[in-house]
């Protein structure tokens, strides 16, 4: 490589994977060099402006996707330094011991893990204390073992969210407080917002940013590099290891050499990397790369109570999980729920675009808005293929009468609650929001590309450690555990290839 510049470790994106591995590596004291694509989200009014970020998409990215279809969207996916967390809703859960093992559902089976919870669960713990998560353990009976307290106690509710609490318990449920990553209080300095889908500007979240990537900078061996976009991983010519990456740098392209690369540039683009790398792909000796994508069954759903006022700012406290490991009657599971944060009238107007706003303020002001979520089964037909230079991707939606039965179930509770209006919508296929599975990890080559450490199998010195590996997509959020195994990898790397010279 001409004009190269040499490093131990490169690591491709600064989001939950990436960031998390930086700092899970960094006291090994190696020259660590994170690439990062996009730049460091600045403080501005439209931080906090719900118009500016629901209504006129001022951090979604200037990109277009290819659908199944071959039509152009412009997907909810964000490059920023800290990637998709800086837009994400902080809440930090654990996957449930039995998403390890094969689960059926009404419509087809998860395959299980290559491992356990328990194999993971010391890094679920470090994760927790690195993002400092805020939760309490108890109120769940899907809540796995930990062997380590949560750091801090849990966001308390608002008072209309204790109303609301005492509602679901009133008719059966058991609302659990949501293990989240913010401290509120500095949120709310900044602005009386919900943080659901607003960017963080350094104001309270913990995001890969201010919890993974910080840890890591403070380490003199590591540096970001921003506004830096990998075009493409160098295979050397026996075509097992990386040699490094093209990327372009300020607007300069360049190469750069490592002994190892981590690719952590979120589950769609990790893939289309792979793919657009050489003719057949990187890692793809199974050919898996880009299948198996998955993305959450999601629909928002609007209880309203036109007798009560809803005053509540950020709400996102509660979750629900009565019908995660079954529909609550015995039969195959359905899903979680969850508070969303705050849908306010500028936040609805961006879904029910011709309605006025004041019209949508009558709504808002009484309804209490919920996130229901059901796992999505890994396809090897739903995925990330490249056209030309475009990413093109073929989601196919699995699962989804799990989905339906949650919506039901869930909605019969609310009605009997007291909430006599209840609507629901499935989110937009457009945002790819909890994307994951197309560079998945598995005990044997030919179906998965990286092994149980996110090692790809044909390149020795290579790791994916971003949403790529999870082999399910499981019924809750995925970062904690992408960021608990970002730390595992990080402990694996140290262990076995940092002290082999
Ligand atoms: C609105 C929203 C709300 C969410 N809420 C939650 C939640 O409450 N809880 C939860 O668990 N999850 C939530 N998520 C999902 C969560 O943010 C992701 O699961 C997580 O960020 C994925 O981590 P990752 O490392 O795979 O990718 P990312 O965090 O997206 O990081 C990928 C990084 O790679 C960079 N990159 C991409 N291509 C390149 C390239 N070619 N060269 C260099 N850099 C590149 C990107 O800019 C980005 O910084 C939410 C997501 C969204 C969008």
């Amino acid at each position: 490589m001409a004009n190269r510049e040499t490093v131990e470790i490169l690591i491709v994106g600064s989001g939950m994977g990436g960031a998390t591995c930086a700092a899970g590596l960094a006291h090994t004291g190696v020259r660590i060099l994170i690439l990062e694509r996009g730049p460091r989200l600045r403080d501005s009014s439209d931080a906090r402006d719900a118009r500016a970020i629901f209504q006129r998409g001022v951090f979604r990215p200037q990109e277009s996707w290819l659908d199944g279809a071959g039509r152009p969207f412009n997907p909810g996916n964000y490059y920023y330094v800290g990637g998709n967390t800086k837009l994400y809703g902080a809440v930090l859960i654990r996957f449930r011991a039995q998403d390890f093992e094969p689960i059926a559902y009404r419509e087809g089976a998860t395959p299980g893990w290559p491992f356990g919870y328990d194999e993971l669960e010391p890094w679920y713990s470090r994760a927790e204390q690195l993002y400092k998560v805020r939760g309490t353990i108890g109120f769940d009976r899907t809540e796995p073992r930990h062997s380590q307290a949560y750091p801090f106690g849990p966001v308390p509710d608002e008072p209309a969210i204790a109303k609301v609490r005492e509602r679901l318990k009133s008719v059966g449920l058991n609302p659990f407080p949501l293990p989240l990553g913010v401290d509120i209080d500095k949120w709310l300095q900044r602005a009386k917002t919900p943080w659901d889908a607003f960017p963080d500007t350094g104001t309270g979240k913990m995001d890969a940013e201010s919890c993974g990537l910080d840890d890591a900078l403070a380490h003199p061996n590591v540096e970001l590099r921003e506004n830096a976009r990998v075009e493409r991983l160098l295979p050397e010519a026996d075509g097992k290891r990386i040699g490094g990456v093209e990327a372009l740098i300020g607007g300069e392209r360049r190469r750069i050499a490592a002994r190892i690369v981590i690719l952590a540039a979120g589950a769609v683009n990790s893939a289309a990397l792979l793919l657009a790398s050489r003719e057949g792909g990187i890692a793809n000796c199974s050919g898996a790369v880009g299948r198996h994508f998955m993305n959450h069954n999601s629909s928002a759903v609007l209880a309203i109570d036109p007798r009560s006022v809803n005053d509540s700012v950020y709400q996102k406290t509660l979750g629900i999980n009565d019908f995660y490991l079954d529909d609550g009657r015995g039969g195959p599971p359905l899903g979680n729920i969850q508070l969303l944060g705050r849908v306010t009238a500028p936040i609805l107007k961006s879904n029910v675009r011709l309605a006025p706003e004041w019209s949508l303020n009558v709504i808002t002001r009484r309804s209490v808005d919920w996130y229901a979520m059901s796992e999505d089964l890994p396809n090897p037909e739903s995925r990330v293929t490249m056209d030309g230079a475009r990413i093109r991707l073929d989601w196919k939606r699995s699962n989804w009468s799990a989905h339906e039965g949650l919506l039901k179930t869930f909605k019969e509770r609310l009605r009997a609650a007291g909430y006599p209006i209840v609507v629901s919508r499935p989110f937009d296929r457009r945002m790819p929001s909890h994307q994951c599975g197309t560079v998945r990890v598995g005990r044997d080559p030919s179906t998965s590309p990286l092994d149980p450490y996110c090692r790809a199998w044909d390149h020795p010195n290579l790791f994916v450690v971003d949403a790529s590996f999870l082999p399910t997509s499981a019924g809750v959020n995925p970062a904690l555990t992408i960021a608990a195994q970002a730390l595992r990898v990080a402990d694996h790397i140290a262990k076995t290839d940092l002290q082999r010279t």
